[in-house]
């Protein structure tokens, strides 16, 4: 690997703009490189969970984004008539935030020349410099690659073009809802299994319910004069009147509708010659754990202090670091979601026995082991203080 004089990141999602902000706070020049025309998200919440909130507080901008959040206490798995089958409190800090919170937080915080929007990477040279050729055919040549291009990355294509996506066959939706939000609601995420679908709602502030809908891809039948919010009233009819509620309440231009996929984690290298990837561009994830965004922000700050240090092998040292972690979440969250959307009455009689009998400690050792970022206290150690 060569120095890291001349470092891009290619990607300005929430792990592109963690990785630029790590660098500057650690005094590092780089060069982020974004397709869009500003930096934007979808209009979603999302979950955020205390191992991205620790990063965020060591980046200084913890405080903004908790404030910008809303904080939830417990999930609460129940039927689809609300009956509650487990209640888990969280062990730790969770906040619902809503996206473009965070992107607005992250890039805020950057030097303006450190960035150039609307820049489309096509192709990268990965040799002894890399030399990359935008969509406007210009070029240009850096040390080092960060690639945070998400699940679709160009960058990976060209890289890794044996790596594949793997599609879960299922679609989610995804809607943000004006609600009157009661103290039973405050500071709940609800999960609802009946067997084919799936139901979540977690509050986003005060005043406003974000809410997720999954379906097999099979079972999405949908004729093409019904609106989608129709289609998922129809759908959802045997829910509690919560979930008509929330679904009534939305906009049908507010419903976001996506297939989920991740990268299966059979793959071995992290990095190649001078190219190194973050977030959902190597290891995307279902889901389910709510932890694809959360890898993205430990990869980056990980990923900035093993730069920091300037090892011979600061990408093996990093993917070392990082990657058991991250197969286990990647693996379990396909698992979760598999197990969670069943065909028939008996399983779905035993997947509510399984929620309800599984030991609560069970889920909260695996909540504890996904939060754990007690490998970075070794790592900073040996690191200087980056902010
Ligand atoms: C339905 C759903 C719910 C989720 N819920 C949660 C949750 O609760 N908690 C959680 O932690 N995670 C969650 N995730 C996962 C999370 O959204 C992703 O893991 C995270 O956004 C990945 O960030 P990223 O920066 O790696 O990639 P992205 O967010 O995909 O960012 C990639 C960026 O690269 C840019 N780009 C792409 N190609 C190029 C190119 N060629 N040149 C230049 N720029 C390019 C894109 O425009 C984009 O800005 C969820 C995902 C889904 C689908």
């Amino acid at each position: 690997m060569k120095t890291t004089d001349k470092i891009t990141i290619i990607g300005g999602g929430i792990g592109g703009l963690t990785m630029a902000l790590t660098l500057q706070r650690n005094n590092q020049k780089f060069k982020l490189f974004e397709k869009s025309e500003e930096f934007k998200e979808v209009g979603a919440g999302i979950g955020i969970a205390s191992n991205a909130l620790k990063i965020f507080d060591k980046l200084n901008v913890g405080k903004k984004l908790r404030e910008e959040g809303h904080l939830l206490k417990k999930t609460i798995l129940a039927t689809e008539k609300l009956k509650p089958l487990k209640t888990v409190p969280f062990p730790e800090e969770v906040y619902c935030i809503h996206r473009a919170s965070i992107i607005d937080t992250l890039s805020n915080e950057l030097d303006k020349d450190s960035y150039e929007l609307n820049k489309e990477v096509e192709s990268v040279e990965n040799k002894e410099n890399i030399k990359i050729k935008f969509k406007d055919n210009t070029f240009s040549e850096f040390d080092t690659l960060i690639a945070a291009d998400g699940i679709n990355s160009t960058i990976r294509k060209t890289v890794f073009p044996e790596i594949e996506i793997r599609p879960a066959n299922q679609v989610i939706w995804r809607g943000i809802t004006k609600f009157d939000i009661n103290d039973d609601l405050k500071h709940t995420y609800y999960e609802l299994f009946e067997g084919g679908l799936r139901f979540l709602f977690l509050p986003l502030n005060e005043t406003e319910m974000f809410w997720l809908a999954v379906q097999k891809k099979k079972n999405f039948s949908k004729n093409s004069t019904t609106s989608i919010k129709n289609y998922l009233l129809d759908t959802y009819r045997d829910f509690h009147p919560i979930v008509l509620d929330l679904l009534n309440g939305t906009a049908e231009s507010n419903i976001l509708q996506n297939e989920l996929a991740d990268i299966e984690p059979n793959y071995k290298d992290w990095f190649k010659n001078n190219v190194v990837f973050i977030g959902d561009s190597i290891h995307a994830t279902t889901p389910n754990l709510g932890q694809g965004a959360c890898q993205a922000i430990e990869d980056a700050y990980t990923l900035g202090l093993c730069l920091k240090n300037n090892e011979s092998n600061t990408f093996s040292e990093y993917q070392n670091i990082r990657s058991k972690k991250v197969k286990y979440i990647v693996k379990q969250s396909w698992k979760i979601g598999k197990m969670s959307l069943i065909k028939n009455g008996l399983q779905k009689m035993l997947l509510h026995l399984l929620i309800r009998y599984f030991p609560k400690r069970q889920y909260q050792r695996r909540f504890n082991k996904v939060i754990d970022i007690k490998y970075l206290n070794e790592l900073e150690n040996t690191t200087v203080n980056i902010v």
